[in-house]
């Protein structure tokens, strides 16, 4: 069944082949829902004209009516252009063409009253209006609008007569061919219950707003329509997971009881508790278990995957835990093994270096069931790596691991699937996680163990560099250490480690009574070894590093984190190197250094890094900066080729529509009852053509 809105777009009237092929090209407007779904912008409001005295740098958009006083071309050849001095009685503006001045200038009159609108902009100190559009009074027909749409247009578009003006004419036409085709695509309960405008009123709306009211309320049907169906279908994703793949039951054990009576070094966190109880109902529900745990840095990830290791341990089976660097795998060897040696449990480690007679061994006592933590990096993984019977399966901050990876971890048991535990320093707001993870459950450790200080985060220009020497000299001579981070600032390798080492003897110019370690990617794993024992050991006082540094290290006599050229930073990458600090009793801080040429963007970056030290609090705000499109993983999903809603700004209206979508699918799993028929035919329609269940087809 094909339906009016799969026509080819060369058949709208005023189309036709050529440019046809152009939108097919330029915009990826094949058919007739390509178009009425290529939304505007933004609008804007016609009815409103400007006063040339009030014009100011802060204005994207001006609307002026005056007259033209003065045309005149000046400058020679390829440099020529044509200015026309233009007044509304309150001032005078320039415009500028630069192309097509000849013709403008046969064009022009002056004297006559004209309407312009356009772009103002600042030369040599006087406002002009660059290629400004230009129309008689006279000739603007119908009374001004005072919603006009703003479509996307590209250069070569411009010129075929498809500008946003040419578009938005195709729009009319398109509209009032669609009529009665225009399909209602959300059931009359949902409508109702959520106060919704019916399609086509949004649909003609969003074109051509009434009123500024209607166009928000197009605006919300629409959004809330393509977020419902991006929920339906990952809701629906996960209950067929869920129905589908059973788990090994796995329930409480001595062993688990044995540890928290007498080895527990601390009081776990609400927070924690929280969490290890949502695992725990997982490992003994007999489904297999796909959870994510988001925590902050800090917030004590691994003693809640150790604990759930040892209800799994305790049933009999073996665990595994992937890292993404081998310091980290060493770290979490380092940290658990204590624990594991007091309870009697065979742990070891696999890494790329590890020598062939000891994966020899490891291999031996995996097949036969005696080794039950094995943590590793992702050579964990390789085929020849085979349990006895692998229970739970967890994988450290993910996202240094592909999807693909991940599913490695799945096929490495035979009868049943592991249960896999993934775990993220890298908050992200829940439902935006739900969304990007919508195969995962989510567990979240919001709240740091108690004690924790804030770190004092403070923006130091790079010529207060001797300011912020002193004070780590100061700290030092306490007994504390410090890390100094360099960005990869340079397309090359080389000059990347220039940089760093360049910035290595400076240090060790600069603090000749301590001792100064370095660390980057390109050192051979022995060496990093070294370096970061050293370190530990406090036989090292300053760490001079790369982003290795930035996942997981933990070193609590550390409580200093200089950051070099932090405005080269993302926010999250910040809020991970900062998180390396702040791991002990004693007060730590993070020095942001930067030149005093900052961008707006990467000033307001470092502005919320001083003012909070909350990841998640962070996260929103860079997901508003950057959009999604940065977000780890985000590029390949497809989910992000949305039409209308912004997964970082219209966060609320997701959080609806995921509410609306599983209320749906728990009443009605397959969607076979009678109110839901439209969302059923929907999803169908949809299913056929595209990813995106909202589109119009
Ligand atoms: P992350 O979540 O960043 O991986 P870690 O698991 O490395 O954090 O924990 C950071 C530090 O906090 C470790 O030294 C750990 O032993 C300690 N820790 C974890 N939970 C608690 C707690 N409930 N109370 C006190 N310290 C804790
Ligand atoms: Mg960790």
């Amino acid at each position: 069944m094909t339906s009016f809105f799969d026509t080819r777009i060369e058949f709208l009237q005023g189309v036709g082949p050529n440019k046809a092929e152009l939108l097919n090209k330029e915009l990826k407007i094949f058919t007739f829902g390509d178009l009425i779904q290529h939304y505007p912008f933004r609008y804007e409001d016609r009815t409103k004209f400007h006063q040339i005295r009030e014009v100011n740098q802060s204005m994207t958009y001006i609307q002026l009516k005056g007259k033209i006083l003065r045309i005149e071309m000046i400058g020679q050849e390829r440099k020529k252009r044509l200015v026309a001095q233009f007044s509304d009685g309150t001032g005078v503006i320039e415009l500028v063409w630069f192309k097509g001045a000849q013709w403008m200038m046969n064009k022009l009159k002056v004297g006559i009253d004209y309407v312009i609108f356009g772009k103002p902009s600042v030369f040599n100190s006087k406002f002009n209006i660059a290629h400004p559009e230009i129309e008689a009074l006279s000739e603007i027909a119908e009374s001004p609008v005072s919603f006009q749409p703003i479509y996307p247009s590209t250069e070569k578009l411009r010129p075929r007569y498809l500008d946003s003006k040419g578009i938005s004419k195709l729009q009319k036409t398109l509209l009032t061919a669609s009529g009665q085709h225009i399909r209602e695509s959300l059931s009359s309960n949902i409508q109702n219950h959520y106060k919704l405008i019916n399609k086509k009123d949004a649909q003609i709306n969003i074109h051509f707003p009434e009123n500024q009211e209607m166009l928000r309320k197009a605006q919300y049907r629409l959004k809330f329509e393509e977020f419902f169906y991006l929920q339906l279908r990952l809701i629906k994703l996960k209950l067929t997971r869920v129905e589908k793949f059973k788990g090994q039951v796995f329930s409480s054990t001595n062993i688990l009881k044995e540890f928290y009576n007498n080895h527990l070094p601390f009081e776990l966190t609400n927070a924690q508790k929280k969490v290890i109880r949502e695992i725990y109902h997982d490992l003994k529900s007999g489904k297999q278990m796909n959870r994510l745990i988001q925590g902050d840095v800090g917030s004590g990830k691994t003693i809640v995957s150790f604990i759930c290791m040892l209800v799994v341990i305790g049933n009999g089976a073996q665990t595994a835990l992937m890292a993404p660097t081998e310091i980290l795998a060493d770290q979490h060897l380092k940290g658990l093994k204590p624990f594991a040696d007091e309870l009697g449990i065979d742990i070891a480690i696999l890494k790329g270096a590890t020598k062939k007679s000891e994966r020899k061994i490891i291999s031996e006592k995996l097949e036969n069931g005696t080794l039950k933590i094995l943590i590793g990096t992702h050579a964990l993984i390789e085929d020849a790596v085979q349990f006895q019977n692998l229970g739970l399966a967890i994988v450290d901050e993910q996202h240094r691991f592909g999807v693909a990876q991940r599913s490695k971890l799945w096929q490495k048991n035979k009868s049943y699937l592991p249960h896999i535990l993934v775990m993220t320093a890298t908050p992200i707001p829940r439902t935006l996680a739900m969304t990007l993870y919508g195969d995962l459950d989510i567990s979240v450790i919001d709240e740091l163990p108690a004690g924790r200080k804030e770190i004092k985060t403070m923006h130091k220009y790079d010529a207060n560099r001797l300011e912020v020497f002193g004070f780590i000299r100061k700290q030092i001579a306490q007994g504390r250490q410090v890390y100094i981070v360099y960005p990869l600032i340079e397309e090359s390798e080389k000059l990347d480690l220039k940089h760093l080492t360049d910035g290595y003897e400076a240090i060790n110019r600069a603090f000749p009574e301590y001792h100064v370690g370095i660390l980057h990617g390109k050192m051979k794993s022995k060496a990093k070894d070294f370096e970061m024992q050293r370190f530990v050991k406090n036989e090292t006082q300053i760490m001079v590093a790369t982003t290795v540094i930035e996942v997981g290290v933990n070193v609590p006599n550390s409580t200093i984190m200089v950051i070099e050229n932090a405005e080269r930073f993302g926010l999250a990458q910040l809020h991970q190197l900062r998180g390396r600090v702040g791991r002990g009793a004693d007060q730590s801080y993070c020095i942001l250094l930067t030149n005093y040429k900052l961008t707006k963007e990467s000033r307001q970056r470092i502005s919320i890094m001083v003012s909070t030290n909350n990841g998640f609090d962070i996260a929103e705000e860079d997901l508003k900066l950057r959009g999604p499109g940065d977000i780890m993983g985000t590029q390949q999903s497809g989910i992000l080729d949305l039409l209308i809603a912004d997964l970082g700004k219209d966060s609320k209206i997701l959080e609806i529509a995921r509410q609306a979508a599983q209320e749906v699918l728990q009443d009605d799993p397959n969607l076979e009852k009678e109110h839901n028929f439209l969302i059923k035919q929907q999803v169908k329609s949809q299913r056929r053509s595209s990813l995106n269940w909202s589109r119009i087809s």
